[in-house]
């Protein structure tokens, strides 16, 4: 698993996007981004990612966090 360096990636940089684009193959949908989890295996993308609120959240298992790095 890549989660641990994953996280720290997106907590050190500007865009979320773009990071986790490096990891997951992200479309854009609407003001998010939507691709496959990266943290639980999936077929039917169910993980989010918003560069407006440096956010990201799965849908599937809950998986959550920002880059803000504070909580
Ligand atoms: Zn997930």
């Amino acid at each position: 698993m890549y989660s641990d360096s994953l996280i720290n990636e997106v907590r050190s940089s500007a865009s979320i996007v773009e990071i986790i684009g490096g990891y997951v193959n992200l479309r854009k949908r609407g003001r998010s981004h939507v691709g496959l989890c990266p943290f639980h295996t999936e077929k039917t993308p169910s993980f989010h990612v918003s560069d407006e609120r440096q956010w990201y959240h799965c849908f599937g298992c809950g998986a959550s966090g920002t880059s803000s790095g504070s909580s």
